[in-house]
């Protein structure tokens, strides 16, 4: 498993897939391909990246991490494109056990778990559908659970000016549960809340309770 079967047998950027096996020689990291970095990588963590278990893997890893982070090629605008609508309505719309999945930024390691958001409108309406997409935007990049929270309070706000926003979100870390911590049960609660979430206890503890049950 020299570098060279590695840059013969997985695709370069720059020979593109026309030329037989012309291996190219990536004298920058930015030259190699994503295929040829993630086999290099197999290599480093002591794998054979050319045994026939592994032949598909740097294709797969390619794929797939290319899915886990497509939140850096979407956006709140264009999911929400025509789906607003105006309102009489202003009592509490809340969305509960919303599943998400994301990467930690510090291991690229799954966290998952539920989302839950509320807000009261203020004349404009997201339709329902578009809530979990508005989570995916966000949780489908690098991520600490924090800002992820955060983020999707803010899209909400900046996206219909609500009286307020509640968001809660309930996840598992795989960076604790696999590393040494091993706090298996263990789940992180993080939540945001803003205008009326924030100002008024009495709105805060409607949603919270409303969040509680189940
Ligand atoms: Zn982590």
């Amino acid at each position: 498993m020299s570098t060279n079967s590695i840059l013969e047998t997985f695709p370069s950027t720059t020979n593109g897939n026309g030329n037989g096996h012309k291996p190219v020689e990536a004298t920058r990291l930015s030259d190699a391909s994503v295929q040829q970095i993630y086999a290099e990588l197999l290599t480093r963590i002591g794998e054979d990246p050319l045994r026939d278990g592994l032949l598909d893997t740097p294709r797969r890893m390619e794929k797939s991490m290319s899915f886990l982070t497509r939140g850096y090629s979407e956006s709140v605008e264009k999911v929400l494109h025509g789906a607003l609508f105006d309102v009489d309505y202003d009592e509490m719309v809340i969305v509960k056990d919303i599943e998400f999945y994301s990467l930690c930024e510090h291991h690229l390691l799954p966290f998952y778990g539920r989302a839950h958001i509320a807000y009261i409108p203020n004349g404009k309406v997201i339709g329902l559908s578009k809530i979990p997409r508005i989570v995916d935007v966000f949780a489908r990049r690098l991520q600490v659970q924090e800002r992820l929270t955060q983020q999707i309070a803010e899209a909400i706000e900046d996206a219909v000016h609500p009286q307020g926003v509640g968001v809660v979100l309930e996840g598992q870390h795989l960076c604790m549960m696999m590393r040494g911590v091993q706090k298996q049960e263990s789940s992180t609660v993080t939540s945001a809340m803003l205008g009326a979430f924030k100002t008024q206890t009495q709105t805060r503890t409607e949603f919270l309770t409303l969040v509680r049950q189940k």
